[in-house]
């Protein structure tokens, strides 16, 4: 199947797994249990045999959304969940214990932050750091230290984590390498180039594409080597060695949490990624434009977009992204404008929470989603109080930059 390019295995994936009558979809199997003729058939799939019991560990339509997923990511298997969310618990809380001590990049998604919050509650060390700065991830690197986390372009402040220098790091040390890869997803980057040992994707974002499904993913890369890892239970090394950190999180994970992806939300989020290129080509496009906009308008007096000369890590992002800097634009607004009354007036921009949508989204970033972190952990994930975060979406660029024009112009008024 990886033989073809990048969409061309996403829209010819169903129909090559043989799906009956011809269908070009997975179908939407909605049955909780599969039966077998043979009680000795039915034992062998408990013990490990591929097939399908009780849909809380998946059915055929997650399993057809996860194999496009690890064509996408060049991984060796996947595991769908019904969010991100659920992703992102199921692996910290299967692969880490207490006293473990895990290093996380400081410029994180809220959530994961809170979840954060809650390993600490467990028992769990964590260390925050700059992940931009590899001497700062090194440097927090202790005895216990089993893993380390990043995004690859921040929500919602856009740095870019040094994730070269941070997958020569883990593999040097034998640390699982974790990157949450929903901003850039796999059209724009794959972690497993930079050493990643899991993948995770909110396919609620880019993947879907359409906010109207949830979803999230791991992917294993097949990097790591689990032999030399002290947390994989005896119950789970078997067969090889590189599947037994997802075969972990799969049984403690994904069946006994049972955040599961439905059937029907995988169906759409299969059909949204079909265009996965398309969209995020012309998102790409948009945000450029846009940021550029925005970098020149008086009304603005900051910008992040790592698609511009003046970001940080701009290098770095041109570097290791294919063909675009994504869809998400932190900007503040100049002395004397209000960022809730300049919200007020755009008019194809929609308030709302959530990126990677076909349609374009604004919000205050630390009034809404890190409003209850209070003002000093904003200030660490560097979110300052007047920061707009803007996902831009695949409307005609003319009518996006005419938006803001109209919006800075009602706001000097
Ligand atoms: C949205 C998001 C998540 C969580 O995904 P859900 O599907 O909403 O649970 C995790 N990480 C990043 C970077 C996100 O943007």
């Amino acid at each position: 199947m990886a033989k073809h390019g990048f969409t061309t295995n996403i829209l010819h994936g169903d129909r090559r797994l043989s799906v009956e009558h011809g269908a070009v979809h997975k179908p939407i199997h909605t049955s909780s249990q599969y039966a077998y003729p043979d009680s000795r058939e039915l034992a062998a799939v408990f013990q490990g045999k591929p097939g399908y019991t009780y849909a809380r560990q998946g059915t055929p339509t997650t399993d057809a959304l996860e194999k496009k997923i690890t064509v996408m990511e060049d991984g060796v298997a996947s595991l769908t969940f019904a969010t991100g969310m659920g992703a992102l618990a199921a692996l910290f809380t299967t692969l880490l214990k207490a006293g473990d001590h895990l290093i996380s990049s400081q410029f994180i998604f809220g959530n994961t932050n809170s979840l954060f919050g809650t390993l600490e509650l467990l028992g769990i060390e964590l260390t925050l750091v700059d992940p931009t700065d590899i001497t700062a991830v090194a440097a927090a690197v202790r005895p216990n230290t089993r893993m380390v986390f990043t995004e690859t372009i921040a929500n919602p402040g856009t740095q870019i984590a040094d994730l070269e220098a941070i997958g020569a790091l883990c593999a040097e040390r034998g640390l699982v390498y974790v990157v949450d890869n929903t901003l850039t997803s796999p059209w724009l980057f794959r972690p497993k180039t930079v050493g990643a040992t899991f993948v995770m994707n909110s396919l609620s974002k880019h993947i879907g594409g359409h906010a109207h499904a949830l979803g999230g993913s791991l992917t294993d890369t097949g990097l790591f080597d689990w032999t030399k890892y002290p947390n994989i239970l005896d119950v789970y090394k078997k067969g090889a060695a590189s599947g037994w950190g997802l075969t972990q999180i799969k049984k403690k994970g994904l069946r006994d949490m049972g955040a599961t992806l439905s059937a029907d939300a995988a169906h759409r989020i299969a059909v949204g990624a079909e265009t996965l290129s398309l969209r995020l080509s012309k998102i790409c496009t948009n945000a450029q434009a846009l940021a550029l906009f925005l970098s020149k308008h008086p009304g603005v007096s900051r910008v992040a977009y790592p698609g511009l000369a003046s970001h940080p890590q701009h290098a770095r992002a041109q570097k290791l992204f294919k063909g675009g800097f994504g869809n998400l634009i932190a900007f503040e607004l100049a002395e004397g404008i209000d960022s809730f009354d300049f919200l007020n007036h755009l008019e194809v921009v929609i308030l709302a929470t959530h990126v990677g949508d076909t349609r374009s989204l604004a919000l205050p970033a630390a009034q809404t989603i890190y409003y209850e972190m209070g003002p000093a952990l904003r200030a660490q994930m560097g979110i300052g109080e007047g920061l707009i975060r803007l996902s831009v979406g695949i409307e005609d660029e003319a009518d996006l930059l005419a938006d803001f024009a109209q919006a800075f112009d009602k706001c000097q008024k």
